[in-house]
């Protein structure tokens, strides 16, 4: 069994038509994990005996006739920011090194029931904010295509672990960008769902009105399966939204994109984009006209304004969020303190990391009154704006197309000590968390260095269907699926 090649539906149909069970693929795998996770250090916590015993279950439901989940046995690994009853969950923090949640996320009892089998808790940044997976308090992942170099991030693990072979599939979350950009930086397909269609419950909140739950995977097929589970509305998460699909997701792919409009944004092609990217992302565009698409450039003319909207919005945000870590409702507590308000003073000094604090500062500022009309209010105006722009967009196109970062993977330490410079990575990404739409990261080429390079395909609220269906068509053309790094 080559584990590291598979995808998640042929892992499926393999245990389903007993070529081999689901011991030997969670076997395979950790074999796997146990050559190739000490140079990617992509896992914050492995749960093989947990995997086995869960394996051996679903063994046992085949043995017996019994129907299998829609995840018949498929191994997925899970962001470290996903509560997962009785596993560790610690945000990459030294502020919650040592929580073990005493439920699930909503997104894990659904994977459960339909016969997930968790592997593992993947490396991110420190409570998601970051755009490496630098700033996680335990280790830096590295890129599977390039060990010099960063994987992405927040979700920086999710992404390395698939790319790397050692995850057929997992869960991430996104922000202001931290599933697309991770994916294309590693690689792999990568899906930030529209906001409201994936309960939260049980994610460890960052921005609230931005953070969405979704998929890493090999492929386009995996990512609709995978999104086809998780979704749908919780009553323990008031802004998930009922939403009725009306297309199953796996069955419109093969639709084609004969006939679809697709609008190309001029001011996402401007100054700041590498021009290995633009030329990549520019042969895709000729491969979907081929294929019958209609591709127009258009506009979008508040971008850049996004970026420091998207950065007041989610640090006030953090800043309340985070405000429960004091050492006495939840996170690490020192050895000795005098009195309640030295505690949480030591506790938060002690056990949040750098980027943390600043933004936590910056959101507390953003708040504070005297200031709030000119940050917060301001920042909220933009928002409004840009999903005005965007619906008006959507009048006219089925689907957007752009770059996913202006930049390819770049080197470990390389921006580390300089913040702006990393938000700038998030330029393509945030505007759309901003006005809650769903995008997708695709592989579509290699720079000449062999780094990959992603391209985005954004659709408007609900319209999940429409850029899986475009991406499908795309990833069948470009036939880049079975490219594996060298590890
Ligand atoms: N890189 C962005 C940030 O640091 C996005 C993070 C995310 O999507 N969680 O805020």
């Amino acid at each position: 069994m080559k584990i590291e090649s598979m995808t998640a539906h042929e892992i499926k149909k393999g245990i389903l038509d007993k070529q081999f069970t689901a011991e030997e693929v969670v076997t395979s795998l950790f074999n796997r994990i146990r050559d190739v996770e000490p140079k990617v250090e992509g896992y914050i916590t492995l749960c093989e005996e947990e995997a086995l015993t869960q394996a051996r279950k679903i063994d046992e439901k085949v043995k017996n006739g019994e129907p299998l989940g829609k995840f018949g046995g498929i191994p997925i690994a899970i962001k470290d920011n996903i509560c997962t009853d009785g596993i560790k969950t610690t945000c990459a923090s030294k502020m919650l090194a040592d929580f073990v949640p005493p439920y699930n996320a909503t997104v894990i009892n659904k994977l459960l029931k339909e016969d997930a089998i968790i592997i593992g808790k993947a490396n991110m940044d420190e409570f998601a904010m970051g755009s490496s997976t630098e700033n996680s308090a335990f280790k830096k992942t590295k890129n599977p295509w390039d060990l010099d170099r960063v994987p992405g991030g927040s979700s920086g693990g999710s992404a390395a672990v698939v790319g790397a072979g050692i995850a057929p599939l997992s869960l991430g979350s996104d922000t202001g960008g931290s599933i697309r950009q991770p994916a294309a930086f590693c690689g792999v397909v990568g899906l930030k769902p529209t906001y409201g269609l994936v309960s939260r419950f049980g994610l460890i909140a960052f921005g609230s009105s931005l953070d969405q739950i979704g998929p890493f995977s090999k492929t386009v097929e995996d990512c609709a399966l995978t999104l086809e589970v998780i979704q749908g509305e919780d009553p323990l998460d008031s802004t998930s939204v009922k939403h009725e699909i009306t297309e199953d997701y796996l069955s419109v792919l093969g639709d084609g994109v004969k006939g679809m409009k697709i609008g190309v944004p001029k001011e996402f092609f401007q100054s700041g984009l590498d021009e290995e990217i633009a030329s990549s992302i520019q042969s895709s565009i000729e491969k979907l006209k081929e294929l019958g698409a209609v591709v127009e450039e258009m506009s979008l003319p508040i971008t850049q304004e996004g970026l420091s909207a998207y950065y007041i919005i989610s640090s006030a945000e953090a800043s309340s969020n985070l405000a429960r870590f004091d050492g006495i409702r939840y996170g690490y507590r020192p050895d000795e303190f005098k009195g309640v308000e030295d505690l949480m003073e030591q506790s938060r000094t002690e056990a949040f990391g750098k980027e943390v604090k600043r933004r936590i500062m910056l959101g507390t500022y953003a708040l504070s009154s005297g200031y709030y009309d000119a940050y917060y209010n301001r920042a909220q105006k933009l928002k409004k704006k840009i999903k005005e722009q965007f619906k008006e967009a959507f009048e006219k196109y089925d689907v957007i197309l752009s770059p996913v970062s202006p930049v390819l993977p770049f080197k470990c330490g390389e921006k580390s000590e300089n913040p702006l410079e990393m938000y700038l990575a998030d330029i393509y990404t945030i505007n759309i968390n901003l006005a809650g739409l769903p995008a997708i990261s695709l592989p579509c080429g290699f720079s000449k260095e062999g780094l990959p390079i992603g391209l985005q395909l954004i659709g408007p609220h609900f319209g999940e269907s429409q850029i899986l269906k475009a991406a499908y068509a795309l990833e069948q053309e470009l036939k880049l699926t079975d490219k594996l790094p060298q590890l």
